[in-house]
């Protein structure tokens, strides 16, 4: 093992964020140490080889770039590669650009472009840098496309193909044999440009004729075999208009974009490794021309994020708010970045997934507890704590008025926070009758349940006494029965109260429980609705298999609790519950105000998380 040189250590990666050290990083500092870059002009803007010889050197060490498609919601493979673009950049000096990339002509949709930009932003991510803002679409480059491709033309790297579809897809062979050339690959760039120019001005129908890179029909990388790169289609464009009837493919547009943007480093996913080659062929010719700046990006691909129980394609996600599967894009249960939100998830806790979870250069399944985690672990420093009561039922304490005084009720608190005692405290009152969990009594208890029972002979033939517990921050009390209806479902639990034994007073210890538990008083409660939510699928790989991911729904998706909540969260209370707060409701788990629903006097909690392991008698 070698020691890291002297310099590493003082790194900015390493000296400010103590952040992991990846394959990303390791290529970014290397061409940093090396000076890769270091020559690059920047013309203010994106543009052509002259356009950034005439700029500054560029203020930005490193630039990188997240060009989502506007055709749908991010979801949080998106945000994994925000974190990793606008990460790295800010850790390296450099900046990152929010591109659209919008060469495919789709009708326009601001709904999706502004939601694309508020998601970035609210991720804690800027692409304003030092009073620019590297916001761009990639239908702003159309024009120097075409002149790319005109360049390559004259230069004898592209021809127009007219052949059909299908004889491109037979001419072009397969693994194991060597294209065929097109009868066309031979025309004169003349030839060629005059025919190109006709399939600009509308000469040719859709899908007459392509114009593909001239490279090597028998290359063993099929993306090498004359790609196509320009093609017919007559669409209006949101930006454009009806310009062009004739739209750049993908593969070559996207190296362009990159080009013209001065990006030093573009990461994308596996599946573009196979491209890479040409990635590269491309920008290499269009330098040779002087048409782009050198040196030119170069593309890196990291495994794209996989999380068991959770589709990640803006496509399919589409595919469950059509068919209405779920609320809308923002559905808590929806692994949007709006969802998510929705949910509870904070930017602090997507930003620690993402850490976590790192990258790598191989696919796998990332558990969806690791998400889970992230959240579990920023919400506990900082969420107030309060009580509530998911699944009601009525505790009546029969010996209330004699041992406290007929309409008594007693002054309880607790820390708002555990570890803050600076927070401050929460006050609620105990009466006679106080809303506790239905999950909490049991006739006849199981093995290991210490919550409350009456006194009862368990299978053994043995006498069992009647449980005493906890109300947490309250009293001890013991448990006498239930009252149940006709049918034999419990209405009230009763139970004694243990006089001197309220929570922090003294010699409240005396008396010995096994059980602690959570409960509202009936005075003071404030009727909430609580929505859980459960996995969206059922199963960890929602289309394992190849079956239609719609088989898997999780029906049990969402519970609709009429709940209790502690005074506090109310309106003027100590933790007064805003949309979008975050609480620890003790016992159950991470919850937060809803931030469409919830409104004063109507209160609506989602569950974020659950709590792991946390209630030891559950
Ligand atoms: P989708 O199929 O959901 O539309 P996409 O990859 O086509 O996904 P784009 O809008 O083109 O979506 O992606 C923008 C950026 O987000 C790309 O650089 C892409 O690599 C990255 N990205 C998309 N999905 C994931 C994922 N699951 N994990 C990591 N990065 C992702
Ligand atoms: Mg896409």
């Amino acid at each position: 093992m070698t020691s890291p040189a002297p310099t590493h250590a003082t790194s900015p990666a390493d000296k400010e964020l103590h952040k992991p050290s990846n394959f990303l990083r390791q290529i970014i500092e290397k061409d940093l140490a090396e000076g890769t870059y270091a020559s690059r002009r920047w013309g203010g803007s994106p543009g052509d080889a002259a356009h950034h010889a005439s700029g500054q050197p560029d203020p930005a060490k490193v630039r990188l770039r997240f060009p989502p498609e506007p055709n749908g919601y991010l979801h949080i493979g998106h945000a994994k590669s925000i974190c990793l673009n606008f990460g790295l950049a800010r850790d390296y000096g450099g900046v990152c650009h929010l591109r659209f990339d919008d060469t495919n002509p789709e009708k326009e949709d601001t709904e999706y472009v502004d939601s694309i930009k508020d998601a970035v932003q609210w991720l804690g991510f800027d692409w304003h840098n030092a009073g620019e803002s590297n916001l761009y679409q990639a239908s702003d480059y159309f024009d120097f496309m075409y002149r790319a491709a005109e360049y390559l033309i004259e230069a004898g790297h592209a021809y127009v193909d007219e052949q059909t579809a299908d004889e491109m897809r037979h001419n072009r062979g397969d693994f194991g044999h060597p294209g065929t050339d097109s009868p066309f690959r031979s025309r004169t760039p003349a030839e060629n440009l005059a025919r190109f120019r006709e399939m600009r001005d509308g000469k040719l129908p859709d899908g007459a004729a392509v114009l593909r890179a001239k490279i090597d029909m028998a290359s063993p990388n099929i993306n090498m075999r004359d790609p196509a790169i320009y093609r017919i289609r007559r669409a209006h464009h949101h930006n454009t208009g009806d310009k062009w009837c004739i739209y750049p493919m993908y593969t070559f547009a996207h190296p362009i974009e990159d080009a013209l943007e001065q990006i030093t480093h573009s990461i994308c996913t596996l599946e573009f490794e196979d491209q890479r080659p040409f990635y590269d062929w491309l920008l290499d010719r269009l330098a040779e021309g002087d048409l782009i700046a050198t040196p030119h990006p170069r593309q890196y691909e990291f495994a794209r994020l996989n999380l068991t129980y959770v589709l990640t394609s803006k496509r399919k996600l589409a595919q469950l708010v059509n068919e209405g599967k779920v609320s809308g894009w923002d559905d808590p249960r929806m692994p949007t970045i709006v969802g998510l939100r929705r949910r509870g998830y904070t930017p602090e806790s997507l930003q620690l997934f993402a850490e976590r979870i790192g990258v790598t250069k191989s696919d796998s399944w990332i558990d969806y507890s690791t998400l889970e985690g992230a959240l579990r672990d920023t919400l506990d420093p900082t969420a107030p704590r309060a009580m509530a009561v998911l699944d009601p039922v009525k505790l009546v304490l029969t010996n209330w008025d004699e041992v406290m005084g007929e309409g008594t009720l007693d002054d309880c608190s607790a820390p708002i926070h555990p570890h803050h005692p600076e927070l401050g405290k929460r006050d609620f009152k105990i009466g006679k009758e106080v809303w506790i969990e239905r999950t909490d009594y049991e006739e006849i208890p199981p093995k290991g349940f210490f919550r409350l029972f009456p006194a009862h002979v368990n299978a053994s033939g043995q006498p069992i006494a009647a449980s005493k517990v906890r109300l947490k921050y309250g009293h001890v009390i013991e448990c006498i029965g239930a009252v149940m209806d006709a049918e034999g479902h419990i209405t009230e639990v009763q139970a004694r109260l243990i006089p001197d034994t309220k929570s922090g007073t003294p010699g409240s210890d005396s008396v010995k429980v096994k059980g602690v538990i959570t409960w509202v008083g009936v005075n003071d409660a404030v009727p909430a609705e609580v929505r859980l939510y459960d996995r969206l699928f059922k199963e960890a790989q929602p289309e394992g298999g190849g079956v239609d991911f719609l088989t898997n729904l999780n029906t049990g998706s969402l519970k609709v609790m009429t709940a209790y909540v502690e005074p506090s969260l109310a309106e003027g209370g100590a933790i007064e519950a805003k949309a979008d707060d975050k609480f620890q409701f003790e016992r159950h788990g991470y919850f937060v105000a809803d931030r469409v629903d919830h409104a004063v006097g109507k209160p609506v909690f989602n569950l974020a998380v659950g709590l792991k392991d946390s209630w030891v008698n559950k």
